[in-house]
């Protein structure tokens, strides 16, 4: 009895021993999110080479985890054209000095500006652009010098503008996220968007200090390797995550960008690890796609669709990961109702195994890197995770520290059976 009871315990302990040896490695994802959100890697955007740092850390650690490469060494290049603010950044009112990324964020499109403005004061009763255009004449020589604050009811203002409005700063309750921009203001204007307390009503002046570059051609590179399929080699899961991030506003100000997407980048190489040491699970061949430029068009996604190192027509199914690092809330399927079948298949098995507490169904939107594959005919979902843990959506506090991975196993066990099931259940398209 006590040997068959030890006998039976060495065996369990074997089992747990090669299922945690095997599966999802939490400290891994940690690891990956803290190094790709470290000042080093300056926030993965156009200032000091932030995407190219970050896509060398990411295909050395492709070859150390040793995935097969697409390319050359994994590596796709590709140039796009892009607005970076690599330089001084100093914003004053006749109050005081605002803190970047805390207090403002400077539209991304602003090019380079030393200059004092006159603030031209709009009612905050107002939300209607055609209110605006009431209150002001935009085609007064004399807007060029002044900038118009508008309330935050005229929504979005600081990041589309107003037609004939040079410049202009929003008083905005919200968050100060930002953004990139591969388009450039007028010179001599400027457009920002401020916290209502460092605005006060009386204020009468703010000055601007800006340096913008405008580069062409930027260097980008997406970054692709895979594990062969055991029985199907020919077909393939895709599993993409953009590891690019907004960069930094200004010499001092980084956008460390660890849900959007570190996370996503994290959570693709720890399935690579799983498939990589568990090779029979591998039915079909996998693919791990890293990308850049999405914050700037979902520029590499497109890139690689349109370069693909394999035919995408034998793509069983392709899943985009982008923003993981939650889940107390469940998560969120975009594309659920375009494949409604591989939905209630994934709805089915999160119910049956009580992975994550929710599962919310989205129809089609082109908001992330899945849009590129949906749009060539991929079977394709984007999923992120729910949840209120991490709320700094391209803030300056999207930090890994504020990156919990709250369900990272259930979700890793999610995705793992949900890519296991595929292998016996066709996916059609609505
Ligand atoms: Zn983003």
């Amino acid at each position: 009895m006590r040997r068959a009871g030890f006998h039976k315990l060495t065996l369990l302990l074997l089992v747990v021993f090669s299922v945690s040896a095997f599966a999802q490695d939490r400290p891994y994802v940690h690891k990956i999110v803290r190094d790709l959100s470290s000042p080093q890697m300056f926030g993965r955007g156009y200032v000091k080479n932030g995407d190219s740092k970050a896509a060398e850390y990411l295909q050395k650690e492709m070859k150390k985890i040793g995935l097969t490469p697409f390319f050359q060494d994994y590596v796709q290049e590709y140039q796009f054209p892009i607005q970076a603010h690599p330089g001084k950044l100093k914003v004053k009112t006749d109050n005081e000095t605002l803190m970047p990324g805390r207090d403002f964020v400077v539209n991304a499109a602003t090019q380079s500006i030393d200059k004092t403005f006159q603030l031209v004061w709009l009612p905050d009763t107002l939300t209607q652009l055609s209110q605006v255009y009431a209150f002001i004449d935009t085609t007064s020589a004399l807007l060029i010098d002044q900038m118009i604050v508008v309330p935050s009811g005229i929504k979005n203002a600081w990041r589309n503008g107003i037609p004939g409005v040079k410049s202009l700063i929003q008083r905005d309750k919200g968050a100060m996220w930002w953004h990139v921009s591969r388009n450039q203001l007028p010179v001599g204007t400027a457009i920002l968007k401020v916290v209502p307390d460092k605005l006060p009503p009386n204020t009468t002046e703010l000055q601007i200090k800006l340096e913008s570059t405008f580069e062409k051609a930027h260097n980008a590179i997406n970054l692709a390797g895979f594990v062969k399929g055991s029985t199907c080699p020919d077909s393939l899961i895709v599993f993409v995550a953009h590891y690019d991030h907004l960069g930094m506003m200004g010499r001092k100000t980084m956008f460390p960008g660890a849900s959007d997407n570190a996370s996503g980048t994290a959570f693709v190489l720890d399935l690579a690890r799983y498939y990589l040491s568990n090779p029979e699970k591998a039915f079909y061949t996998m693919a791990f796609i890293l990308v850049s430029g999405e914050e700037a068009g979902l520029l590499g996604s497109r890139y690689f669709t349109d370069h693909a190192p394999f035919e995408l027509e034998k793509v069983v199914f392709a899943i985009n990961f982008d923003m993981v690092g939650t889940g107390s809330e469940g998560f969120t399927v975009v594309n659920a109702k375009q494949f409604p079948e591989a939905f209630s298949m994934i709805s089915a098995l999160n119910s049956t195994n009580n992975y994550l507490s929710k599962v919310v169904e989205r129809g089609e939107s082109c908001n992330s890197d899945h849009c590129p594959f949906y749009e060539k005919g991929v079977p394709s979902f984007f999923i992120h995770t729910q949840g209120p843990e991490n709320q700094h959506y391209h803030t300056i506090y999207d930090k890994a520290a504020s990156l919990p991975f709250t369900k990272h196993e259930a979700f890793f066990g999610l995705i793992t059976a949900f890519v296991h099931q595929l292998k016996s259940t066709p996916v059609n398209k609505k």
